[in-house]
C-alpha cells in the first residue's frame, strides 16, 4: 500500500465541473429520464474503447435506459468470479435481464497487449512492484494478470463458453457474443466453435 499524497490538480475537473452545472440548470437531464430496469432486458459487456461510447449504442439503437452497458479493458473477461460477472447476475437478478450481449470490437488495444511492457511502464513511474503479493493467496501474477487477449473473435467465444457454463447464469438467459467494427459499427456475429476436441 502507498502513502503518498496524490498530485492534487483541482483545475484539471474545473471545465467538466463547470459543464455539469449548466447541464443541470438548464435542465437538459430531461430528455434522458428513465427508469433502473433495463427496457429491453438486455445486458451488455463491451470494452472500454472510447471510439464505442456513443457508436455501439447509437449502433444497436439503444437509448438511455434501454439496456444495461458493462465496460472494461477487452469488452470480455476471464474470470468466472470477478466483476463483470457479478454485475451481469446483479443485471439478471434484480434488474430481469434475459439477454447478454458480449461484444468485442476490431482495432482493440488489449488485442496483443504485452504485459511486459506495461510492467516496464509501471517500473518507470517508480512504483516498487516486488512485494506485491495478495495476502494469503501465496503471490500474485502480475504477469498472467496484466495480459491481453490474442484474439478478440476467440476471446469473446471463450467468455460466451464461460458464462453458458457458469453455475450461476440461469439456463433460460440468451448468451450471444459479437464484434464490432470500430469504424461503422457493423456487429459480426462469433458462432460457437465447430471444433468437437
Ligand atoms: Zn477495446
Amino acid at each position: 500500500m502507498r502513502l503518498q499524497k496524490r498530485a492534487s490538480e483541482p483545475e484539471a475537473m474545473d471545465e467538466i465541473v463547470m459543464y455539469n452545472r449548466r447541464f443541470v440548470q438548464e435542465r437538459r437531464y430531461e430528455r434522458y429520464q428513465t427508469e433502473k430496469y433495463p427496457k429491453k432486458k438486455l445486458a451488455i459487456l463491451t470494452c472500454m474503447d472510447t471510439r464505442l461510447t456513443e457508436l455501439l449504442p447509437a449502433a444497436l439503437g439503444l437509448e438511455n435506459g434501454d439496456a444495461k452497458i458493462i465496460r472494461n479493458a477487452g469488452g470480455v473477461t476471464r474470470d468466472a468470479y470477478g466483476s463483470e460477472v457479478k454485475s451481469l447476475l446483479v443485471a439478471i437478478f434484480e434488474l430481469g435481464v434475459t439477454k447478454i450481449m458480449v461484444i468485442g470490437h476490431t482495432d482493440c488495444g488489449v488485442e496483443k497487449m504485452d504485459s511486459i511492457q506495461m510492467i516496464e511502464k509501471i517500473r518507470k513511474r517508480k512504483i516498487k512492484i516486488e512485494s506485491l503479493e495478495r495476502s494469503g493467496s501465496g503471490g500474485f501474477d502480475l504477469n498472467e494478470w496484466l495480459s491481453g487477449i490474442q484474439e478478440v473473435e476467440e476471446a469473446v467465444r471463450d467468455t460466451v463458453s464461460l458464462l453458458k457454463e457458469h453455475p450461476l447464469v440461469p439456463e433460460d438467459v440468451g448468451i450471444f457474443g459479437f464484434v464490432m467494427n470500430t469504424e461503422t459499427g457493423e456487429l459480426m456475429e462469433v458462432k460457437e466453435s465447430d471444433c468437437l476436441f
